[in-house]
């Protein structure tokens, strides 16, 4: 569903993702992880069109983006189809979480008010605050804005799910019920690239792993191949620090 081929981005003179080929299977559970600065963040961002890239091909779901963002249909489309969590909720502060959730799909897909708070409601009770719907984002925990968040990106039917450290800004006794919610996703059989410094939450649900070193992938393979037996000298130092 994601083929990325000799990727490369740059932020003026600093070069941050080095010649990435990466290729995603439907249903498939990749996990990204790396230093900090190494270029997660750019990546993913890149697989939703929010990053331009100067040279490369990046194919979404049959939608192909051109380096330098000469590409605004197939943009546009695949900012539809690709749903996004990010490490700050971003959540419409005016909005109660209903309407968080129905807006995009009203304005976006043309649905029914109806049809879309049925599918909100749906999705709220799926990620366990059904009783929360009128409220709003301030009167939440950060668990549960979290979980508004992956609802209202999954209201748009997505055909992959991206996560920038989800659960980074929620306090330790919210991390679990942010990961549960996204455990149950990848159960379902979702598409999903998670950056993610839960060294547990990734051996568990990825099916691969992805190590990102200096804007290149330094090392790939199963969570039992990755954390058993790193073959990268700088993998292996990342995992002396991180577990
Ligand atoms: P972290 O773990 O801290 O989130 P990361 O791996 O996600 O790090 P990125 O955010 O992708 O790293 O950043 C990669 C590099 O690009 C860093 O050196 C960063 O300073 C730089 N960078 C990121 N965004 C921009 C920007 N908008 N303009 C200029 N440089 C940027
Ligand atoms: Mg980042």
């Amino acid at each position: 569903i994601v083929r990325m081929q000799k990727l490369n981005k740059h932020f003026g003179s600093l070069h941050v993702l080095n010649d990435i080929d990466l290729e995603i299977t439907p249903g498939e559970v990749v996990v990204i992880i790396g230093a900090s600065g190494s270029g997660k963040s750019t990546l993913i961002r890149c697989i939703n069109g929010l990053e331009e890239f100067q040279s490369g091909t990046l194919t979404v779901d049959g939608n192909t983006l051109k380096p330098d963002g000469k590409s605004s249909k197939a943009l546009q489309t695949i900012r539809t189809e690709v749903g996004m969590v990010f490490q700050q909720f971003n959540l419409f502060p005016h909005l109660s979480v209903i309407d968080n959730i129905t807006l995009a799909p009203m304005k976006v897909r043309g649905w029914s008010r109806s049809d879309a708070v049925a599918t909100a409601k749906r999705l709220l009770d799926r990620v366990g605050i059904a009783d929360q719907a009128d409220k709003y984002p301030s009167q939440l925990s950060g668990g549960q804005q979290q979980r508004v968040a992956l609802a209202r990106a999954l209201a748009m039917e997505p055909r992959l799910m991206l996560f920038d450290e989800p659960t980074s800004a929620l306090d330790p006794e919210m991390i679990g019920e942010v990961l549960d919610a996204m455990r149950e996703l990848a159960k379902e059989g979702m598409t999903m690239v998670i950056v993610t410094h839960e060294m547990g939450f990734a051996r568990e649900v990825a099916d691969r792993i992805i190590f990102i070193h200096k804007g290149e992938i330094a090392e790939q393979g199963t969570p039992e191949e990755f954390f058993s037996a790193p073959k990268n000298d700088h993998t292996r130092s990342f995992l002396a620090r991180v577990l």
